[in-house]
């Protein structure tokens, strides 16, 4: 019985120590999580990141968001649907076979 009691004491104090020694860490590590590459807050700034690489539009030249890019025949970008449509109708009246009258 006694061996118990000494147990369970000196479970307690481990127990206890631990405890510290984990509050001591959280103390020192506060912030640690946002390095992280795993939360949301990196998560935010990365897809900003992307949102910002610029890419050519295939029809007037200009560079774009690649968030607000359109895809458009051929995989081709566009930047707006103004562009998207302009390489559509150069698309049909290339296919059309240049059959222009005039
Ligand atoms: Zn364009």
């Amino acid at each position: 019985m006694r061996r118990i009691v000494l147990l369970v004491a000196f479970l307690y104090l481990v127990w206890r120590i631990l405890s510290s020694w984990g509050k001591k860490m959280n103390a020192r590590a506060r912030g640690a999580e946002h390095f992280s590459r795993f939360t949301p807050r990196h998560k935010k700034r990365q897809e900003k990141t992307e949102a910002e690489e610029l890419l050519l539009c295939s029809v007037c030249g200009t560079h774009v968001p690649a968030s607000s890019l359109v895809e458009g025949p051929e995989r081709r970008l566009c930047c707006s649907e103004e562009c998207l449509k302009r390489l559509r109708a150069e698309q049909e009246r290339f296919s059309a076979g240049g059959d222009e009258g005039d």
